[in-house]
């Protein structure tokens, strides 16, 4: 077990992966509207023992309603249109929603165009877009930090009014 550590670290060294020294934290709870499960290989890669976004502050949440924002991916599908809204709703606020990957950004899509409700922005408010099909691991933490940057600004400013 500790030379599995060792290594992690040694690999993590090797590839100049380190905490940006950035603080602050983001629960997302991710939604799959509709996707070929290629965006989320990618997803499962970002929080994995490679890339492990949980340094950042990343966290993946159980429930909505323990989410600071609402991570969705594919083009949203009728079927699935009504769960996206009541996930979105039970979230507490301020909460921030974030397209992963081109179909949920409207660039392209799977399936049959009768059964698709559109892309995600059609639906909720998007803060976040993360193009590509499937993003990168890479790109998937920066857009998810983007989204942590937002809801620290928002916060501060709250408290600031509590003052
Ligand atoms: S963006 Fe690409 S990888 Fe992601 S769900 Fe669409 S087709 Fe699949």
């Amino acid at each position: 077990m500790f030379v599995l550590l060792r290594e992690l670290q040694r690999l993590r060294r090797q590839i100049g992966l380190r905490p940006p020294g950035r603080s602050g934290s983001l629960a997302v709870r991710h939604v799959d509207a509709g996707s070929c499960n290629g965006c989320e290989h990618e997803l499962g890669a970002c929080f994995g023992p490679h890339y492990d976004a949980g340094r950042f502050g990343l966290s993946v949440a159980a429930s909505p309603r323990h989410a600071d924002a609402l991570l969705v991916s594919g083009t949203v599908t009728t079927r699935m249109a009504s769960p996206l809204r009541t996930a979105y709703e039970s979230m507490p606020e301020p909460r921030w929603v974030i397209a992963l990957g081109d179909c949920a950004l409207g660039l392209t899509f799977l399936g049959d165009e009768t059964e698709l409700a559109g892309p995600v922005e059609t639906l909720l408010p998007v803060d976040v877009f993360i193009p590509g099909c499937p993003p990168q691991p890479e790109a998937i933490a920066k857009g998810l930090l983007e989204a942590m940057d937002q809801s620290r600004g928002a916060k501060l400013g709250r408290r600031r009014l509590h003052l």
